[in-house]
């Protein structure tokens, strides 16, 4: 079982058996309300009837087809759909089948890109300390989670990692973006002085870091890395995994941040995570790079299911939904809600710092005594067993409530997590 304690789960296992709206059920019938859209995935809520309906229909039309030397006419209508939401002229788009393989496959890109411009020692990947991209080797490599690094050998060779922007001396119960830490962006330019900017492709962050917790990227922070990349031909990844579709109330946080990367990685709110589905958005001067290398072939990378019939067909009823039912706006009318009602956790029992953006919160307790990420445990399990699905990672709890969720549920579930801070030791 993924990232879990076998032997625990074995002996109490906690099963979900289905899922509406808002809610998942047990086995035994329970209801659990989706503080966390399953993992920061099922944004238009769970069981829609319009994406199922376009599943169904699509594994009686085209089971699967090749995209290998073929094509089929909805990875285009896709790809389209997914082009004219991301900023810029990031509408250039590759398919891959989790958040992992969107980041190996966008830092393949950024590799073929240089190399194509002639530029080919730029292969030097920087990542940053608590960054999630998923556990390919390619992502726990720019990564920064020590656990998830430790025991797996030394990983990509090349890559290094820029400081993290948590601040908690300084940023502790922030609404929104903090105020202090832009100037961390800053540490790159000391890797390029140690490095040679000629050896760095290209620099991945995710622009609102979810899995570590949630951290809200300080005001400033992401134009100084996309200015210092600029001046030294460094290409900008935003790992949008969590934050794409409708998560911080815009289609994307480049979007809303006013910050446009170079390359985009996508997946889980793509098809309301109903089919696994990835993808990588790039400027179209890249894929021109790329593709007008001269060699045929450009990119020797894909996957059998990349672009998959049923993916295809969950991702455009996905799309359609979240356009027809104005979802992203509807995450940003909330976000005023859901931000005074996280924040009105403020003095509860164990909670050192309440971090907000868009339906995003973070909740960080103290650690126990001589027992990291106990609490954090704990309080899962309490929460689950009363009715109320959250994440932690550690002592931290993130919330990322599906973006239909209603006023008054938001509030239910602080009081939920309220009632039972109470009664954690
Ligand atoms: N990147 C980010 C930012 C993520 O949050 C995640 C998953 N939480 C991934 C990559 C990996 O996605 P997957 O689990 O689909 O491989």
């Amino acid at each position: 079982m993924p990232f879990t304690d076998n032997r625990y789960f074995k002996a109490n296992p906690r099963l979900l058996a289905s899922a509406s709206g808002m809610f998942y059920q047990t086995p035994e019938g329970r209801e659990i309300l989706d503080g966390t859209a399953g993992l920061w995935c099922v944004n238009a809520g769970h069981g829609r009837s319009r994406i199922v309906e376009a599943i169904r229909d699509q594994a009686g039309r085209l089971d699967f087809a090749p995209t290998f030397q073929l094509g089929h006419p909805l990875a285009f209508e896709v790809a389209a759909r997914v082009g004219a939401l991301m900023p810029a002229d990031l509408d250039r788009i590759f398919f891959a089948n989790s958040g992992s393989e969107a980041v190996d496959t966008a830092l393949k890109i950024a590799l073929a890109y240089h190399r194509a411009r002639g530029d080919s020692t730029r292969t030097r990947l920087i990542g940053r300390e608590r960054g999630y991209h998923g556990t390919g080797f390619g992502g726990i490599s720019v990564g920064g989670i020590v656990s998830n690094r430790r025991t797996f050998g030394p990983g990509l060779p090349g890559t290094d990692h820029l400081p993290h922007t948590h601040d908690i001396a300084r940023n502790a119960f922030t609404r929104g973006q903090p105020a202090h830490g832009a100037a961390r962006a800053d540490a790159l330019e000391g890797l390029i002085a140690l490095h040679g900017a000629e050896t760095i492709a290209a620099v991945i962050v995710e622009p609102l870091a979810g899995s570590t917790g949630v951290l809200v990227p300080p005001a400033g922070y992401l134009q100084r890395l996309r200015d210092i990349c600029d001046a030294h031909g460094i290409l900008l990844i935003f790992d949008e995994v969590i934050t794409g579709f409708g998560r911080i109330g815009a289609a994307t946080a480049a979007e809303r941040f006013g910050v446009t990367p170079d390359i985009i990685t996508l997946a889980k709110g793509i098809t309301n995570a109903a089919v696994p589905m990835g993808a990588v958005a790039c400027r179209r001067g890249i894929y021109d790079t790329v593709t007008h290398a001269g060699t045929g072939i450009e990119l020797f990378h894909g996957y059998t299911y990349s672009a998959h019939p049923l993916a295809c067909a969950a991702a455009l009823a996905t799309l359609a939904l979240y356009q027809d039912e104005a979802l992203f706006a509807r995450a940003r009318s909330l976000e005023g809600h859901f931000e005074a009602a996280v924040h009105g956790l403020a003095g509860a029992p164990h909670v050192i710092d309440i971090r907000n953006f868009g339906l995003v919160a973070g909740i960080e307790m103290a650690p126990r005594r001589g027992a990291p990420g106990a609490r954090g445990q704990d309080l899962f399990r309490a929460l689950f067993d009363t009715g109320l699905l959250i994440r932690v990672t550690g002592d931290i709890v993130a919330l990322s409530p599906p973006l239909i969720v209603e006023a008054a549920q938001i509030d239910t579930m602080m009081a939920m997590i309220g009632a039972a801070l109470s009664k954690l030791p």
